[in-house]
């Protein structure tokens, strides 16, 4: 079994407490609210370095409580000019936090509005696929900190409803996720709207070269924090891969749930299609779960999100692009329904679990043309992966091969060819093998995106819907796309 021996280094800095820092009482006291005893290593480091007007390129992953790590000090730095006046005037936007996705968007929000509870400041989320109007009137009663997605924010200079000019902190959280999201003229036309002098923060979980490009050009002298290895795994994470047939992973994926009793997992799908069908077959099986992609509306990926959070979703299973940024505290376990085909996702992946401190497992299913995938994820991890065997899995699905284990008292006869190709499904690992089953129906249709287009999308996210949409428009499902 290959499994990764945790490391402790995403543990509190024990030694450091919140009020060493000079933080004030107000966030001092939302800190109490949230539990939170010690800052993360992140945060220990990040908030003097904030907090004395530095620029930060920080190499942060998720789960390392980088977010309040660069929002605690921005709070506190805004509070010496905080005002209790309701005039929109005396709440200038101060500070800009962009991130790459909604959902991030809103998490970064939620934190914001959590540590600030206490304080006269003002903070709100701007992102697309949702109505304008009540975002437009946040801003205009005036707000210090802003969370954005790049297009929507710039749908709303364009709107004159947003004024980035008093901007004293900018921070560009998921830096790399960016960048791949074809995000990178937007980030330059938002540069050049901020006034000249300001400080900036950038925090990315990978460093390649066209990132550090985008540091050189914006971040001026720039303080690096690193409380891990770039483009490593979180230590904490316990990491196991299962090689099998495609046709059994499935299957596998309903095993390990049931078999781990897992009550809070997301499992990840390269494809929409992987995803809904995955979602559907674990839903047959007893397993309450729900499939989060791109093709969803946002109200739907945040019922389920929501759903999933509350505990009536046991399993939520995403795309990456969909699965970007949510902040579900101590996961227990993160499964790679496939490898994912960038070795960068694989990082963000399983950053899912693990979070500030708490360990997690991060379980991978592999087939025999996966192999170069899990090559470069290798490479980029530094780990060589020796594939475990699953043990006790029995097969249902019915093609020969893998690593799969038979048990030979309930061995199914091998399926033909056309039932490999329709999945089976409503045959739990756990239940009687034998009884035939009628195929569900739902498998054979042709895949189509579940959502009619919401009339609150706005025009960007109805050319994504339309069959002449360019790849790189993904972006509008997830906040915004280059207006050009
Ligand atoms: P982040 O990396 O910012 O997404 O944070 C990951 C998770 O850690 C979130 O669920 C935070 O609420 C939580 N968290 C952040 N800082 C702390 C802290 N000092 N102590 C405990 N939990 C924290």
């Amino acid at each position: 079994m290959s499994e990764m021996q945790p490391v402790p280094m995403q543990t509190p800095a024990l030694a450091v407490r919140f009020q060493d820092f000079g933080l004030s009482a107000e966030i001092l006291h939302a800190l109490t609210d949230q539990g939170y005893v010690h800052p993360t290593p992140i945060q220990a480091e990040a908030i003097p370095i904030i907090l004395q007007g530095n620029d930060v390129m920080g190499a942060a992953q998720t789960g390392t409580g980088k977010t309040a790590g660069f929002a605690l000090p921005i709070i506190q730095k805004l509070l010496a000019k905080a005002s209790h006046s309701a005039s929109p005037a005396r709440h200038p936007v101060r500070a800009l936090i962009l991130t790459p996705t909604r959902e991030l968007a809103d998490q970064v929000a939620d934190n914001v509005k959590a540590y600030s509870r206490y304080t006269p400041l003002r903070s709100t989320v701007v992102f697309g696929g949702m109505d304008m109007a009540p975002q437009t009137a946040a801003l205009r009663a005036g707000v210090e900190i802003v969370i954005a997605t790049p297009g929507r924010l710039l749908d709303h200079v364009q709107q004159k409803t947003l004024n980035l000019s008093q901007t004293e902190i900018f921070v560009m959280d998921e830096a790399d996720r960016m960048l791949d999201m074809g995000f990178l003229p937007d980030l330059q036309r938002i540069i050049n709207l901020l006034p000249k002098q300001r400080q900036n923060l950038m925090f990315s979980a990978t460093f390649s070269t066209e990132i550090k490009k985008l540091a050189n050009s914006f971040l001026d002298d720039p303080i690096t924090i690193e409380v891990a290895l770039s483009n490593a795994t979180a230590d904490n994470v316990t990491q196991i891969v299962y090689k099998m047939d495609e046709e059994a992973k499935r299957d596998a994926v309903a095993y390990i749930i049931r078999e781990r009793g897992l009550k809070q997992v997301i499992v990840f799908s390269n494809t929409k299609i992987g995803a809904s069908r995955l979602s559907r077959h674990l839903e047959v099986e007893g397993i309450k779960a729900s499939a989060i992609h791109g093709d969803k509306s946002q109200a739907e990926r945040m019922a389920a999100l929501d759903a999933f959070k509350r505990g009536e979703i046991e399993v939520l299973v995403a795309t990456d692009v969909a699965a970007r940024g949510l902040d579900i505290a101590e996961l227990p376990c993160v499964i790679n329904f496939d490898l994912p085909y960038n070795a960068e996702d694989y990082v963000h992946r399983i950053g899912r679990t693990g979070r500030a401190g708490a360990s997690g497992d991060a379980i991978s299913l592999f087939t025999d043309k996966d192999a170069r995938l899990l090559v470069d994820i290798e490479k980029m991890i530094k780990h060589k992966f020796v594939p475990a065997q699953l043990i006790g899995f029995v097969v249902q699905s019915g093609s020969s091969g893998g690593d799969r284990r038979r048990r030979s008292e309930d061995c199914e006869p091998r399926v033909s060819p056309a039932q490999n190709r329709a999945p089976s499904h409503g045959r739990s690992a756990y239940g009687p093998t034998s009884r035939k089953e009628k195929i569900d129906p739902w498998f054979l249709k042709p895949y189509e995106p579940a959502v009619p287009v919401p009339s609150n999308l706005d025009t960007n996210e109805i050319a994504v819907k339309s069959s002449t949409a360019k790849p790189q428009k993904k972006a509008a499902l997830l906040g915004g796309t280059p207006k050009r």
